[in-house]
């Protein structure tokens, strides 16, 4: 349930230049794995690999054990929820946005599919909040309510991966600590959480890789990169 590997994938968007060179990573299940490393080195990739928005020039991701390359693109996106940076809501209420995808949802339908599934606290807590706004319109939101609902509708189909490429470094730290202890409940519901992210001050991952041009420069917990340090 929602393995990632990596194995020895490269990867350019043109021919001229490698972004990603001979790329060996492996995430078991329900881990929360940050991605950080200077601007520019492949974490993004990485990310759109993983969502197949580009196709690796060679070597193979895999999620549990199948080659992604051979799964219908529709069911691989099934699979797997992206949370980007600049979340792009519908002109319409925030229920319809949680539950894009989910024909004609209403908010009991969408507290309903919520029962059981890790964003549960998540959506009761939004709901909370926006008591009076569930009927607002999504354009209205600030940018960390607009990340919230985005990792809302991500987690609603309960997907075996989650990305998350950037998605929280333009909020603040309250916004941030609220959504990375979702994430957390949603890790050890087994999903596996893949983070991209610019600054290096994610603390609350399992694990870190650091990328440097593409290639893994460290990996390891908060605690052994700091020792190393
Ligand atoms: P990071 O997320 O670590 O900042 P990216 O994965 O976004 O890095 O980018 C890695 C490299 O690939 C950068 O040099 C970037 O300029 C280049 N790059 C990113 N997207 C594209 C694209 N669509 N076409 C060509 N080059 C790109
Ligand atoms: P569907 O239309 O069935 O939701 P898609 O393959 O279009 O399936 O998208 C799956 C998920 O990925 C959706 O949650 C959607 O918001 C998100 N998504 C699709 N395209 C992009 C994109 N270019 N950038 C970020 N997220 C995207």
């Amino acid at each position: 349930h929602g393995a990632v590997r990596f194995e020895n994938v490269d990867f350019g968007y043109d021919a001229e230049r490698q972004i990603l060179r001979g790329l060996d990573l492996d995430i078991p299940a329900g881990t929360k794995l940050a991605i950080v490393g200077p601007s520019g080195a492949g974490k993004s990739t990485i990310a759109r690999l993983l969502f197949r928005f580009y196709d690796v020039t060679s070597g193979r991701i895999l999620i549990d054990g199948q080659d992604i390359a051979k799964v219908k693109q529709d069911s691989l996106r099934a699979e797997i929820g992206i949370v980007p940076q600049d979340t792009v809501l519908f002109n319409d209420t925030i229920g319809y946005n949680i539950a894009y995808g989910r024909d004609g949802a209403s908010q009991a339908e969408i507290e309903a599919a919520a029962k059981g599934a890790a964003i549960h606290d998540f959506i009761m807590s939004l709901e909370h909040g926006y008591r009076t706004r569930v009927g607002e319109r999504g354009l209205k939101l600030s940018g960390g309510e607009k990340q919230r609902v985005a990792v809302a509708r991500a987690l609603l189909k309960d997907p075996p991966v989650l990305i998350l490429d950037e998605a929280t470094s333009a909020l603040d730290s309250r916004t941030e600590a609220e959504i990375q202890a979702t994430l957390d409940q949603a890790a050890r519901n087994r999903t596996t959480i893949v983070i991209a992210h610019r600054l290096s001050t994610i603390v609350d991952a399992d694990e870190i890789v650091v990328l440097e041009q593409g290639r893994i420069a460290e990996r390891g917990s908060h605690v052994a990169l700091i020792a190393k340090a």
